[in-house]
């Protein structure tokens, strides 16, 4: 069968841009026995698929040549494979095509999506990857207790709006950071962040001192860079700080030089976050955010575009901060 696939033509110098990318045909034969064919419906565009494409991610390189790698939600067309039957829906590794072979070890390491996930896009969003990452950090790594002063950066994504909202509802004061008055109003108004600071236009440091005036209790930092030095200078005696996301640094920034003194003044913890370690999880965590969902506890936005040719374009927004929500390609 003829399918579209996206094969990276160079790696990004900096913000990838769509020439970095290519759009192109291929064939695919019929499943074999272990084997699945598969229809994608939904692409995941994840902040760690430019660090693969530096050969900078724990996740296997995508060097030019490449079909760009990823997750998607798929229907599965033809199975040859005992766990996947024909109809299904599933989150696999199915890369940036409209149609993928799915062979038995990915098969394996696919995650079924029942009826009850409504949108099924939730499971690559707040009930997937990126949901598993704020739970297991804001459960597992935050040590958040009621009443302590939570910051979170990139607050509007889908990792930040999950941990804030984690955390307003475990009692914490949350401040968000993020990029934008639209971003921030969201924030605020849908998610119920106490306050949230757009550091495009305002003194960091600043409103920092101004909205914890007591200090940060916890930091939970998905960017990198100057905003996690800024966070830093306000720490409070006894902080957490969880490392999840280097954003700043993803486009090839150099890292930003972190003076230790800020974190033994404030005898603060650092701790480095994988959602990998966290993944037998992952059931417990839909259980307990699928649950807030449904309840309209916990607010989730989708930034989607429409088609496989879309894909460069919309992974180019993402990595400079244009996306608002969980950003997705619907085929
Ligand atoms: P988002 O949808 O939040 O998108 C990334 C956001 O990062 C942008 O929208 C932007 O928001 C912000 N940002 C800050 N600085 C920059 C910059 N220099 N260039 C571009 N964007 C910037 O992404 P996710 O919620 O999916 O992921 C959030 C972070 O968590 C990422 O760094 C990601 O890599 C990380 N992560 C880590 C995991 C782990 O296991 N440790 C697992 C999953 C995700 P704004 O405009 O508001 O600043």
């Amino acid at each position: 069968m003829n399918i579209e696939q996206i094969t990276l033509v160079r790696t990004p110098q900096g913000a990838p841009i769509e020439d970095d990318f290519s759009v192109g045909g291929a064939s695919l034969s019929a499943p074999i026995k272990g084997q699945a064919l598969v229809r994608v419906l939904a692409l995941s565009l994840d902040p760690y698929l430019r660090s693969a494409m530096s050969s900078r991610h724990l996740s296997a390189a995508i060097a030019p040549g490449d079909v760009v790698s990823g997750e998607g939600l798929v229907q599965v067309l033809v199975s040859q494979h005992p766990r996947m039957a024909p109809g299904t829906i599933w989150v696999a590794a199915c890369g940036w095509r409209s149609h993928a072979l799915l062979d038995a070890t990915t098969i394996e390491q696919a995650r079924p999506v029942g009826p009850e996930v409504q949108p099924p896009t939730l499971a690559l969003g707040v009930l997937g990857m990126p949901g598993l990452t704020a739970w297991a950090g804001f459960k597992k790594l935050a040590d958040a207790r009621p009443g302590d002063t939570l910051v979170v950066s990139a607050a509007s994504g889908p990792v930040g709006a999950t941990v804030g909202q984690l955390a307003r509802l475990a009692g914490c004061r949350v401040i968000g950071i993020a990029g934008g008055s639209e971003k921030c109003a969201w924030a605020t108004g849908e998610a119920g962040f106490d306050a949230c600071i757009d550091y495009h236009v305002h003194d960091l440091r600043v409103e920092l001192r101004r909205h914890a005036p007591s200090g940060v209790d916890i930091y939970f930092d998905n960017v990198g860079g100057n905003v996690l030095m800024a966070v830093c200078e306000q720490l409070a005696v006894g902080a957490r700080v969880v490392l999840c996301g280097l954003i700043a640094q993803y486009n090839g920034s150099a890292p930003v030089p972190l003076n230790p003194a800020l974190i033994i003044r404030a005898r603060a913890t650092m701790r480095g976050l994988v959602v990998y370690d966290h993944w037998t999880q992952l059931a417990e965590m839909q259980v307990e955010i699928g649950a807030y969902v449904r309840a309209g506890q916990l607010r989730w936005r989708e930034d989607i575009s429409h088609g496989l040719s879309e894909t460069p374009a919309a992974f180019a927004r993402l990595m400079v901060g244009r996306n608002k929500g969980k950003a997705l390609v619907l085929l």
